[in-house]
């Protein structure tokens, strides 16, 4: 029998938007909400989560609001601004997000609200309870609801719970810099399945068991407070049919042809959120140092670099985007011509007619964070390539590197080293490059969004069962 699941997670997969007084709710971006969405609403299940900021509603609109949301299988959770700012912006993404990381250096001086995410996160699981069932599989997601496994293990203890984690499980030395670092742990461990993307993580969370609780557990499972509790590795997949459908449209191969009109101009793209782990600055100084190494690609290669506003109301990320403005103006400074810009670079969002084409266009995808859980840009791209060409240049850093072994694995530390990639990359011939793609479409094809959430759902189901394949 097919069990109903309720999914848990810090957005939900909508946006609310009150305009003269009406809601109007459109679809988020984001990997998880893109991941997910295929398959949220089957089976009667629910997906319980924030919609974001939705200014003073009067009972009548909020009435409104609350159907439109229940008819797309959704249940909204709320967040005073006071907890917006001091869980989501101080804690969720000013703290745990910079240690998992490996970013200490972004960590505030003095952290507090610890209260205020325990508050929110037992509102989360409040709101599981009310909507649960019986004999419902209960999947939470990520770092923002690290304590709701362990809140609704006390409140539901019969239940069914799946904790999988988006981001990386950082190193146990870099998590004990978190002074509540023992009940997080003690959250998570909540959860009768804990997931992660890659098996690396998923080491580094065993060993922090070892040190922090003295526990013993085995590689893919360990026993505490006498519950068994399975630790498994997901990678997640993206839904690879639907990229390979929109790279092959019409409306996408005349974008291509559009930006691709300078038959004399190479493509090197780069598409991420403005963040701190994507590696963006060190990505920049490796075009440089591509251009001053190789001249012979002055006027002939260009970086399309699209910077996806996030997070404004954090000081890192500001500082972050004047230090990326900067550095985009000082190298078109000191390179560009009269008739060439060397990059090409928007801070906004894109269609996803765009992204593609994007993709599509690119003789070289160039995704090099200095920490990354999975990176579904790489894997995109891979999968819109239905022409069997283009270069994936990826960091050895992100979790797609455990699968996409064909792609030029590089460290983004080494910038020389990425320069020498890049270059690699635009010389690499035909055969070599076909092959190598053939390779990367081969596992995001296999390993897609809906085969990555049968797994995690079958393992969370089989009552104890071994996960891996
Ligand atoms: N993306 C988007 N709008 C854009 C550009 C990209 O929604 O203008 C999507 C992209 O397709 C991908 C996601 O944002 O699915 C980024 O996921 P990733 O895992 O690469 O990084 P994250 O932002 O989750 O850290």
């Amino acid at each position: 029998m097919k069990r109903r699941v309720i999914i848990v997670s810090m957005r939900l997969p909508v946006t609310v938007t009150v305009e003269h007084g009406r809601p109007t709710v459109r679809p988020s971006v984001g990997g998880l909400a893109t991941g997910l969405r295929s398959v949220y609403a089957e089976d009667d299940g629910v997906w319980i989560g924030w919609p974001g900021r939705v200014e003073e509603l009067d009972a009548a609109e909020e009435r409104t609001l609350r159907e439109h949301l229940a008819a797309l299988h959704t249940v909204p959770v709320y967040l005073t601004a006071h907890e917006t700012t001091v869980f989501y912006e101080g804690i969720a993404n000013g703290v745990l997000w910079p240690v998992f990381h490996d970013r200490l250096d972004q960590l505030p001086l003095r952290v507090h609200g610890w209260d205020v995410y325990e508050q929110v996160n037992a509102r989360f699981a409040d709101t599981v309870a009310r909507h649960y069932h019986p004999g419902d599989l209960i999947w939470v997601h990520d770092y923002q609801l690290l304590r709701v496994p362990a809140i609704l293990r006390e409140l539901l203890p019969e239940a069914r719970i799946g904790f999988f984690l988006h981001i990386p499980f950082p190193n146990p030395e870099i998590f004990f810099a978190l002074p509540s670092r023992e009940w997080l742990l003690r959250g998570m461990l909540g959860a009768d399945l804990i997931g992660f993307h890659t098996w690396r993580f998923r080491g580094h969370f065993t060993a922090a068991m070892r040190r922090l609780l003295h526990l013993q557990p085995e590689r893919e499972e360990a026993m505490y407070e006498g519950r068994r509790i399975q630790l498994g590795v997901f990678p997640m997949g993206i839904d690879a049919a639907g990229y390979a459908e929109r790279g092959a449209s019409p409306r996408v191969l005349a974008e291509v042809a559009r930006l691709r009109s300078d038959r004399d101009v190479r493509f090197l793209v780069g598409v991420d959120r403005l963040d701190y782990s994507k590696g963006i600055e060190r990505r920049l100084l490796a075009f440089e140092r591509l251009l001053q190494t190789h001249p012979e690609w002055s006027t002939r290669v260009r970086l399309v670099q699209i910077a996806v506003p996030s997070r404004a109301g954090v000081s890192a990320y500001r500082r972050l985007r004047e230090r990326v403005d900067g550095l985009v103006g000082r190298i078109n400074g000191a390179f560009g011509t009269p008739r060439w810009t060397p990059i090409h670079y928007m801070y906004r969002s894109v269609s996803d007619d765009l992204l593609v084409a994007l993709y599509r266009a690119a003789d070289v995808m160039v995704v090099t964070p200095v920490r990354d859980g999975m990176n579904l840009v790489a894997k995109e791209f891979a999968a819109s390539r239905t022409d069997e060409d283009g270069v994936l240049v990826l960091s050895e850093f992100a979790g797609a590197a455990e699968e996409l072994t064909d792609a030029l694995l590089v460290n983004p530390y080494d910038v020389d080293g990425t320069a020498e990639a890049m270059h690699r990359a635009l010389v690499m011939p035909r055969e070599e490059r076909h092959a190598r793609m053939r390779a990367l479409r081969r596992v995001v094809q296999t390993n897609d969004v809906a085969r990555w959430v049968e797994r995690f759902i079958g393992a969370l189901a089989a009552n104890g069962a071994s996960e891996e394949r």
